[in-house]
């Protein structure tokens, strides 16, 4: 079971009706530890249908359950640690930088890939996403984006 955690972004809270007794309907709060999906990392939104197998749920989509996490998926995390780790603390680069290290040819069509691997990153807490010098919500930034090193990135030999 999630335990109760301090930062009340990391979770959200449904009401949830319940026949407790005969002919009586009640309403409960349910506290939802947020899930983020394995591959896009992105928020995963709770659903009535998942109600009971949510705990097990790790994709937020059929695409992102078929697609899963490869090689080169953690190949893009490594290198924006790489980039990240070689930048003053402040500094930002852009997820295409190391789509264009992985993929030499073919960067433009890795993008989401990048993305994703960023927000893979920013769940673990090592990075942070930024538009216009400011933190965003991994999943729900739209248009350009920058990364930077979160107070947890590991520190460089
Ligand atoms: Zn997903």
């Amino acid at each position: 079971m999630g335990e109760w955690k301090s930062d009340e972004s990391s979770v959200r809270c449904d009401w949830v009706t319940i026949d407790c007794t005969r002919n009586h309907l009640c309403h409960i709060l349910v506290v939802q530890e947020e899930r983020i999906c394995k591959r896009c990392g992105r928020g995963i939104e709770w659903r009535k249908k998942w109600e009971k197998v949510w705990d097990s749920i790790q994709y937020c989509s059929d695409a992102c359950r078929r697609q899963r996490v490869n090689a080169v998926d953690r190949q893009l995390e490594e290198c924006i640690v790489r980039l990240l780790s070689q930048c003053a603390s402040h500094a930002t680069i852009c997820p295409s930088e190391a789509a264009r290290e992985v993929f030499p040819f073919a960067w433009c069509d890795q993008m989401e890939e990048a993305r994703m691997a960023a927000r893979r990153l920013v769940a673990e807490g090592i990075i942070e996403i930024t538009q216009g010098g400011r933190v965003v919500d991994p999943s729900h930034a739209k248009g350009p984006i920058r990364l930077r090193k979160s107070k947890n990135f590991p520190p460089s030999c």
